[in-house]
């Protein structure tokens, strides 16, 4: 093997233990039929485990002399097709031009320096995953699934279910990091809850973001002052109609009190 120097400033942690690398198959539950989409494939670990199972593997890699290295290792796999490479930066990429799919999963050990902005692109961009399983920082998992809510949290619960599988030790990593892992299951991705509700996704992100404006005032207040389609609104009647206490912080509120302050 090619030694090939990690490189920090590509959130360049390699797992090496077996059983984590197990954990994130069993949670990706892969089907024959399935087309996994893995970002920051790395040396290769984990693709090798998801062509095991899957129909066809797509990977993008940014560091080039990674992509030298899975070309060699995986020279049958791409000559089947059942493997493709591309070399690029993730948040470049048009999702709708490297996959001829609209059913695929993303299952991945990513660079987390780009974790909000990979979550961002993928749960709220044109063709979503179905699934998708991501080792991240711990503290960004428990951010996503605990309560209190957070603008993260109600961001990612408004496109699917999110899921703290297991919590992963620094030392499973080489170089290790500062910090330890989680694995982080996201499932049903849709955005149904847009469409049933008749609600624009920017209309709910406005509002979520002028609730959250001022972390030590009470809601109201926040959207009294920072939210721009506020006008003509009755806040207080609104609040009373559905049960929201007047005294809430933003941070209180669950995904469907948000919906609720939106609805006309
Ligand atoms: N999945 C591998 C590697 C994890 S390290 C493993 O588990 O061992 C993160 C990987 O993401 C590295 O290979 C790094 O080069 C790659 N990477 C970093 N930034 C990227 C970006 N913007 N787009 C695509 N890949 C990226």
């Amino acid at each position: 093997m090619k030694n090939i120097k990690p490189k920090k400033s590509l959130g360049q942690n390699f797992l090496k233990s077996k059983e984590i690398l197990d954990v994130i198959i069993q949670t990706a539950n892969i089907k024959d039929k399935d087309i996994i989409l893995e970002i920051g494939p790395g040396k290769g670990v984990l693709t090798q485990k998801l062509l095991e199972k899957a129909k066809e593997v797509i990977v993008v890699e940014k560091d080039n002399r990674l992509i030298e290295f899975l070309n060699e290792k995986f020279e049958n796999d791409i000559k089947t097709k059942k493997l493709k490479i591309i070399e690029g930066d993730i948040l470049d990429i048009d999702i709708c031009e490297v996959l001829d799919t609209l059913q695929y999963k993303i299952v991945a050990n990513i660079p987390y320096y780009i974790t909000g902005q990979i979550i961002k692109k993928f749960l709220s961009g044109e063709n979503q995953p179905s699934d998708i399983v991501l080792m991240v920082q711990k503290e960004v998992a428990e951010r996503i699934v605990d309560k209190p809510e957070s603008i993260l949290s109600l961001s990612v619960k408004v496109y699917g279910t999110p899921k703290y599988i297991k919590t992963v030790k620094a030392k499973h990593f080489s170089p290790q990091p500062k910090v330890d892992s989680a694995i982080l299951l996201i499932k049903n991705i849709s955005k149904d809850i847009f469409i049933e509700n008749k609600i624009k996704e920017s209309d709910f992100f406005d509002l979520i973001k002028a609730g959250f404006s001022h972390k030590r005032k009470v809601l109201i207040s926040n959207l009294k002052k920072e939210w721009k389609n506020n006008k003509n609104k009755d806040l207080i009647n609104i609040f009373e109609k559905n049960n929201i206490s007047l005294k809430s912080r933003a941070e209180n509120l669950s995904l469907e009190n948000w919906f609720d302050i939106l609805k006309k």
